[in-house]
């Protein structure tokens, strides 16, 4: 039985440290070592381009510690601490499973060998281990410092999204892609799906594919790159590369809610679809059919608590109606939808203002000298804040009409063009079970409020029966 050689040669960029050798040269080493112990050589495992921040199991280092906990192998002898490891709590586990196996860990070099452990030669693998783990960081803040300097010069740290190619400076350039990407960010703004919009244009990319476009802040011209300081938060280069689209076509984009797919026939013979929600939980009401034709409709909350249901032929026209009357009295809300409105447009201009004025207070270094760093921190959480409120008051305005719309009465409206007012015109139908004693409540776009509707009941023709009239009158 004899002993096992590891060598490690991680990537290139992450060479550094005195100790940096060839496998050759580390194998050299320790077959030297056995050599002139009088001990046998068994295995020799080269790993390269692993780092050495790995456990060992990851590593092929596992399979050599499984030998010696196996009893086929004596120990392992690598040229340097840093080779076994770069990673102190893993090289510690590692070194106790081998001694504890009975075997041995020589780093010669160091000429540290783990059969003379005691309190001060177990420190000095500590120590060892601490100065390998020290160097892979400096490597890893080397590459990163490397990789803003690259970014300073505009190169773009990633594979050029759809719409870019990289030209030979590594600088994103536009690609005969991104009128693509400005007629999706432009139908999504209009609240086109996102299967639309793959459909429309011209079918290079999937359902996913077109989503990832719209969240992508680099079509507005940023780059994002990781942070070593504040890991899962990157850094905003901004004016990276030429933009696609400006940042109110970001953010209009961006504003629009998901629709869940219709999935049956039925959703499309109802007004309300996708307004009405349970009063209970809140949740999106769908249509079912019921009867023994199937040809009776009512909305069901199924997604929450499946708590309420009530027939479309009741929500339908006792909301409808209460439009009527607001139409008839040009109820502010209605009125405003009618005849044109600039709420969306104020509600992009509130957004994009709450974000200039987050990102001057941000860039404020002498305010975060003035205010110290808790009080800075609290009015970044503010101003972070606004732009988040600002953001949801826009996903909730009624998105305007697509330019060039005619303007039209109700009744020229076709199925389409009526659902479509009316989303623009109702925040929210509301259905309360039975034992409620008002069971349908509305809301305005716009308004804080909601109001109770009455059930609808037809208002009967007068009666034009003379005869009937007569015998009334007798
Ligand atoms: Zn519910």
């Amino acid at each position: 039985m004899g002993f096992d050689i590891y060598c490690r040669v991680s990537e290139v960029g992450g060479r550094g440290g005195e100790s940096f050798a060839s496998s050759e040269e580390q194998e050299a080493a320790a077959r030297a070592w056995a050599e002139q112990a009088g001990e046998e050589v068994d295995e020799v495992v080269e790993e390269l381009d692993v780092s050495g921040s790995l456990a060992a199991d990851a590593r092929e280092l596992g399979r050599l510690i499984h030998r010696v906990e196996a009893g086929e192998s004596e120990g392992v002898i690598v040229r340097y601490v840093d080779r076994f490891g770069r990673d102190m709590v893993e090289n510690a586990l590692a070194h106790d499973r081998i001694v504890a196996a009975g075997g041995r860990l020589i780093a010669t070099a160091s000429g540290y060998d783990s059969a003379n452990l005691n309190a001060d030669t177990r420190m000095i693998f500590h120590i060892q281990s601490a100065i390998a783990q020290a160097q892979r960081e400096r490597n890893r803040e080397s590459r990163m410092a490397g990789k803003e300097r690259a970014v300073a010069r505009g190169v773009y740290g990633a594979p050029a999204p759809f719409g870019y190619d990289r030209d030979d400076d590594g600088r994103l350039q536009p690609n005969r892609g991104a009128d693509s990407v400005r007629e999706i960010f432009r139908l999504r703004a209009e609240g086109v799906g996102f299967s639309d919009i793959a459909r429309r244009v011209d079918g290079v990319l999937t359902r996913s594919g077109v989503r990832r476009v719209v969240m992508n802040r680099a079509y507005v011209g940023e780059q994002r790159i990781p942070d070593p300081a504040k890991k899962g938060n990157p850094r905003v280069i901004p004016k990276s590369h030429q933009p696609l689209v400006t940042e109110a076509e970001w953010e209009a984009a961006n504003a629009v809610k998901g629709h869940a797919p219709t999935h049956n026939g039925l959703a499309a013979k109802t007004y309300l679809k996708g307004i009405v929600r349970c009063g209970i939980c809140g949740g999106t009401m769908h249509v079912c059919a019921y009867g023994k034709a199937r040809d009776k409709m009512t909305y069901a909350c199924t997604s929450g608590c499946g708590g309420t249901s009530m027939s479309v032929a009741k929500v339908e026209p006792a909301v409808l109606y209460q439009l009527d009357l607001a139409v008839a009295q040009r109820a502010p809300q209605v009125a405003a939808v009618i005849e044109g409105d600039n709420r969306y447009a104020d509600a992009l201009a509130s957004v994009e203002d709450a974000k200039a004025a987050l990102a001057e207070y941000r860039d404020n270094i002498e305010l975060q000298q003035v205010l110290g760093v808790s009080d800075f921190i609290a009015g970044l959480r503010t101003r972070k804040e606004a732009v988040e409120t600002a953001r949801r008051a826009l996903r909730d305005v009624p998105r305007p009409e697509p330019v060039g719309s005619r303007k039209m009465t109700l009744e020229e409206f076709d199925v389409e063009d009526r659902r479509r007012f009316y989303q623009r015109v109702i925040a929210e139908v509301l259905v309360f079970p039975r034992s409620e004693p008002q069971r349908l409540r509305m809301r305005w776009q716009g308004a804080e409020n909601s109001i109770v509707v009455q059930p609808f009941k037809p208002v009967k023709l007068a009666q034009a029966d003379p005869i009937a009239e007569l015998q009334k009158a007798a």
